[in-house]
């Protein structure tokens, strides 16, 4: 079982406005912005608003919500980023890569023969 959800993790920060972010996306139950530091350029983080830790403990209906925006942002960046692809992922509890909990998906251009960052 995961732990509680801490509502002081940075991404709830982000969302309340008292930390800033660049943006790219919002609407009444999501937020997507830049990843302040980028496997690739382009790297968008897209969050459900409702308060979940990860996609373990989610709403179902808020994930629901949360799917059609990653696929606008993952066409979004691929059209921006003149990409080969697009990478989406998602981490959850430390075990697994999960390092702020408040649920998230990675969105990241990729191109053709181009490593990901370390
Ligand atoms: P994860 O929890 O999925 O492993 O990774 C969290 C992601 O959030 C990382 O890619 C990291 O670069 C990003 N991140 C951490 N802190 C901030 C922040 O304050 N602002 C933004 N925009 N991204 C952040």
């Amino acid at each position: 079982t995961s732990a509680a959800y801490d509502t002081n993790n940075i991404f709830a920060k982000i969302l309340r406005g008292e930390i800033p972010s660049y943006k790219v996306y919002e609407d009444e139950h999501t937020l997507a912005f830049m990843d302040v530091m980028p496997q690739a350029p382009g790297h968008v983080l897209v969050l459900p608003k409702a308060a979940s830790r990860n996609i373990l403990d989610a709403d179902p209906a808020a994930l629901a919500r949360t799917i059609p925006v990653v696929q606008k942002i993952a066409n979004a960046v691929q059209e921006a980023f003149d990409a080969d692809g697009v990478f989406v992922c998602q981490f959850n509890e430390p075990a697994a890569g999960q390092t702020v909990f408040h649920l998230h998906f990675h969105v990241i251009p990729r191109h053709e023969g181009l490593a990901l960052k370390p």
